[in-house]
């Protein structure tokens, strides 16, 4: 007996018509910038189930991004652990090696569609812009992002991608100069030219219809990755898994599962520890919060103010999660298990040195779960999405690891 029939329909249910999954989600904007977010919601329900639309969508993913990513079985890192079998989604071979770029392919062909002339958005480790100026470019579209003046300094690779890319770096020096205030200085901007600009954000969070759209463009890895599965083995997974930062990888790889036999598990970085500030486990440490205006799990102190986060991952530090998410977490749908940064570490080392693939830290915490799963089950499967490439992670990893030597045995290769 299947006792997921209940999400049979639950694309069609979830979100509601004004953005809920149960108590989640919604728009909480001033009255003017409403209004830009509800036009982007009906343009994109006019727009996205036209066939001009879908068939654009399909051409620019195979011919462009080298969709679909194949399905990988690792047969020696599964071997180290028992009979239970690793498979990996390979996002990271998806152009510019990371997901991301599904949902700001999707958001520039909005745009196009919508006769917009420019993308904005902000950024903060760079690796959202580095999408959508890529995005941008292919479609020939003005880009604008907004970025604090301290990730400005600390990522310099990704603010020449983004230059090389013909995107504009607005540096933002308000407050603390990072996320937070770029975030609200990429809303005034497009609050002053939403006529001709669209805002494009960088996970399935935010105001409706953000959440939707940014699923409906990452379902593509679950799609794909189940029809992929099912034809290497015959079978479904036994579970399967990805990273939460925001949550659109793990988003586009669950829902297609749903309605499935399948164990869900997200994975959170748990970072040096539990303690507030060491962390990013928004599922495990956080409460019900209003966050960039949406309700959903936010990790923040008595008075409501987001609370400082940790991870050695720049992609997963972030103090909330998308309101599906939150909705996936309280029906009991997809359980939320918190990884350390020495256990994704030493997955990343692992799956470089007996696989081959140098995954990027936020994907190598789903890939350490998988390691976890498959101490615990001595049979079965599971499905990871490897989210992305690590070469943007090297020499960070180099210097504070070496090449991982400390997480061998000698007697180990
Ligand atoms: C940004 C990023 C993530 C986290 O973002 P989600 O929206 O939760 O998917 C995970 N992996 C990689 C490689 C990223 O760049």
């Amino acid at each position: 007996m299947n006792k997921y029939r209940e999400f049979d329909n639950y694309l069609k249910e979830f979100p509601t018509k004004d953005g809920y999954f149960g108590d989640f989600g919604g728009a909480y904007l001033p009255e003017e910038l409403a209004r830009a977010f509800r036009e982007t919601d009906e343009a994109y329900e006019a727009i996205c189930h036209s066939a001009q639309f879908i068939n654009e969508l399909r051409r620019i993913r195979k011919e462009f991004q080298g969709r679909p990513t194949p399905v990988y079985h690792c047969e020696r890192l599964s071997r180290l652990f028992g009979n239970c079998q690793i498979y990996l989604k390979r996002e990271d071979l998806n152009h510019t090696g990371a997901h991301k770029l599904n949902h700001c392919m999707g958001e520039g062909l909005l745009a196009k569609f919508m006769g917009k002339k420019k993308l904005i958005a902000e950024t903060g480790a760079g690796q959202h812009g580095v999408a959508l100026a890529t995005a941008a470019a292919y479609f020939g579209l003005e880009c604008d992002i907004y970025m604090g003046e301290v990730d400005i300094a600390k990522q310099h690779p990704n603010v020449i991608r983004m230059k090389m890319l013909g995107a504009n770096v607005i540096p933002v020096t308000k407050g603390l100069k990072t996320l937070k205030e770029a975030v609200d200085a990429a809303f005034e901007a497009y609050l002053n030219e939403y006529d001709r600009a669209i805002y494009c954000i960088g996970s399935a969070l935010g105001p409706h219809p953000f959440p939707k759209i940014v699923r409906d463009f990452q379902a593509i890895i679950g799609i794909e990755a189940r029809d992929q599965f099912k034809e290497m083995t015959g079978m479904l997974p036994d579970a399967i898994a990805a990273s939460v930062g925001g949550g659109s990888n793990s988003i586009g790889m669950f829902v297609p599962f749903l309605s499935d036999p399948v164990e869900i598990y997200g994975v959170e970085p748990l970072g040096r520890g539990s303690k507030p500030g060491d962390h990013a486990a928004t599922m495990k440490f956080g409460t019900r919060g209003r966050l960039h205006g949406f309700d959903s799990y936010v990790l923040q102190d008595e008075s409501g103010e987001a609370m400082p986060v940790y991870s050695i991952a720049s992609g997963l530090d972030y103090p909330g999660v998308g309101p599906e998410h939150a909705y996936l977490r309280d029906s009991g749908r997809v359980r939320y298990e918190a990884i350390s940064d020495e256990e994704a570490m030493e997955a990343f080392f692992y799956l470089s040195r007996y696989e081959g693939i140098i995954p990027a830290i936020e994907s190598a915490h789903a890939v350490a779960f998988a390691m976890k799963y498959a101490r615990e089950n001595r049979f079965g499967s599971i499905l990871v999405s490897l989210s992305g490439r690590g070469d943007k992670d090297i020499d960070y990893v180099y210097e504070k690891y070496g090449c991982g030597e400390r997480f061998f045995d000698k007697s180990d290769r």
